[in-house]
Formats: C-alpha cells, structure tokens, sequence
C-alpha cells in the first residue's frame, strides 16, 4: 500500500515531526492527489502556534477543532493519483491547483458561493490535513483547477496570496477607476497584488512600504510612485500628488498604522480594503465615516469563482510570479523559522 508521508503538526509551539501512515483511499467525489509542489505561507506560522495576535498581547486561539497530529499547507499544486467512484471527468496523471478554501456546501456562506466564509469548514491545512506530504485527499473534483502552462510552485501561491490580492483588488474595481489605487505593504501577498492590480486596473498603482529596498522593487515592478509611511510628511505629499487622495487602497499589513496611513490618504467616497493580519487597534472618530463618505472592508482569502477569474488571468500571462526558493519536503520546519525571522524573499514552495 502506498504510504502517506506528512510533516506534522504534533503539539502547538513546537517543531514539525514527520508521520508515516498508509494512504488513504478515495471514497465517493474524493480524488487522491500527489502533491508536486505546497507553498509556505505565513498563516501557516500562526496555525503552528495556535493563534492569532490580536493587540496588547491578546489572542485569538485558533486550536479548536483539529486533532493532532495534523498536516499545515494550503498552496497545494499535484498529480491526481487515484480517484473515488463518483469523482467524475478527473484521470490519473492530470495535473491541477487545488482549492483549499472549502466548506461544508451547506450553511448560507456556501450557498452563497463563499465556501472561504464558512464557519464548519473543511479548509485543508487549518481544518482538514494539508499539503506539507506527500499526498492530499480533496474532498470533490470541483476544487481542482488546470494551471498549465504556468509552474506548479505559482499555481501553488495563486491559491492563497494570490487570491487574496484578487479578491481585494476586486472589491476595487469601480473606486480604481477614478484614479491610481494605493497599495501598502509590499511583502509577498502585495507584491503579487502590485502585479494583479496592473492586469486589472487602468493606472499603475501607488505603493507604501517602511522598508527602502521594498519600494525599490515595487518601483522597478511598475508601481508609480513609492512613499514611506514612517515619514511624518508622507500622507500629506501623497495626497498632494493624487490632488485630493486616492478613491481606492489595500492595507496588506493591517496594523495601526498601515490602516491609519491608507484610511488617511483617501478621499472622500474612498474605500480601503484589509486583508493583513499584523495585528493591532484601530481607532478614528465615527464623524469621518459620512464626512469622508469612507469604507473600510475586510477579505479573508476568495471564493471558488474568484479563483477561476485569477487562474484564467494568470494562465494568460498577465500576472508576473512572485520570486520562489524551493526546498525538500523534509525542510519545512526549517522553511517556517525562516519565514518567522523574515528571511524569506518572495515565496517559499515545498516539494516532496
Ligand atoms: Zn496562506
Ligand atoms: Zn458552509
């Protein structure tokens, strides 16, 4: 019998260990899929700890409901291996991205197409073991999505922050519109969205970044201009240049100060999207909500139609891949402490 070989999840707070067990075998729509290639990513930090951190110290426990030991790795790229009976139109040897983002198909989110909103979710690699193995078990055909002729490791990443930055950017389209959309945080997810947002939008965007060399390469990667939203006079020269502010931003840091700095550079009817989990407060008198007619939004992740839209975008070549490290399976505790001690450039993909 085939093995299943996972580097698991056995206590929180503590390294990844690898478990050997016999592979599962697809029973009704379940479809066995050997994985090629899993991005890390940095929720998979937090999954490892258990939690979240909210602000002064407090945390959101992320724990409940899964039993160790457990897999991490949602940004899944494989070969199908083996298929159930019902699992129909899907052949060995078909090579997809799988959607991680999966519900329960039943409560109003999934009804609704929001599979990524549903609170009894089966999300692989935070619900329901993921991709730091060999192979992955996905519940349905429907989540498996062509990729060629892009790479495994990019079809990977496209699941998660890549998704991630579509759905913000989505939420943008009208605001973008009127004028350059602002975009603060150039880690791997706003990276991509730097990207993203020149395929979807008319003008090239504004990015903000603390760190000099980021803003270089935002810059060099076709953003319009650079600001630092550390410097004190930064907002007022941003807004100065947009004549009035921007319609449109996306806080991919979401801190108290990446929200105050892209909520104080709209202008009125703008509408900041947040999609980082940094961590901390934000406060600002409730008056500027109708006097700057402002909307502040959050996005978790995207849905399954979202998805398709980006994979189709990105298999057409619009969309440049972020820069990729691959590293052996067997590297992913290494992989993680990297990423904590913010060594990672761009994307880290394991391959088994
Ligand atoms: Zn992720
Ligand atoms: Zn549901």
């Amino acid at each position: 019998m085939t093995k299943l070989r996972r580097l698991s999840l056995t206590a929180y707070e503590a390294p990844l260990c690898e478990t050997v067990v016999d592979c599962p075998q697809p029973q009704g729509s379940e479809v066995l899929i050997r994985i090629d290639r899993c991005g890390v990513c940095h929720s998979d930090l937090h999954m490892q700890d258990g939690y979240f951190l909210l602000s002064e110290g407090k945390r959101l426990d992320v724990r409940a409901g899964r039993t160790l030991p457990f897999t991490l790795g949602h940004e899944i790229a494989g070969t199908v291996e083996s298929t159930g009976p019902e699992a129909k139109d899907i052949k060995p040897g078909a090579k997809y991205a799988v959607y991680p983002w999966i519900g329960c198909g039943k409560c109003a989110a999934c009804t609704a197409g929001e599979d990524n909103l549903c609170s009894t979710n089966r999300h692989l690699g935070i619900s329901i073991d993921g991709g730091f193995a060999s192979h992955v078990l996905v519940p349905h055909p429907r989540y498996l999505i062509d990729y060629a002729p892009l790479s495994p490791s990019f079809a990977g990443a496209l699941m998660c922050s890549g998704l991630t930055a579509y759905s913000a950017l989505k939420r943008l389209r009208e605001h973008a519109a009127r004028g350059p959309a602002l975009l603060v945080g150039m880690g791997g997810v706003g990276m991509m969205g730097l990207s993203i947002a020149q395929a979807l939008f008319l003008h090239a965007p504004i990015v903000a970044d603390i760190d000099a060399g980021k803003r270089e390469t935002a810059l060099k990667a076709g953003a319009a201009a650079a600001f630092d939203p550390s410097d004190p006079e930064a907002r007022r020269a941003l807004v100065k240049s947009t004549g009035g502010g921007v319609f449109a931003a996306v806080d991919f840091v979401g801190s108290e100060k990446s929200l105050a700095f892209a909520s104080g550079a709209l202008a009125k009817g703008g509408k900041v999207v947040v999609t980082g989990l940094l961590g901390g407060n934000f406060s600002t008198p409730v008056a500027m909500f109708p006097l700057k007619a402002m909307t502040i939004e959050g996005t978790l992740t995207g849905t399954l139609a979202e998805t398709i839209e980006l994979m189709a975008l990105a298999r057409s070549g619009k969309i440049d891949p972020p820069p990729m490290t691959e590293r052996p399976l067997g590297e992913a505790q290494a992989a993680l402490d990297d990423l904590r001690q913010g060594k990672v450039v761009g994307r880290v993909v394991l391959a088994p």
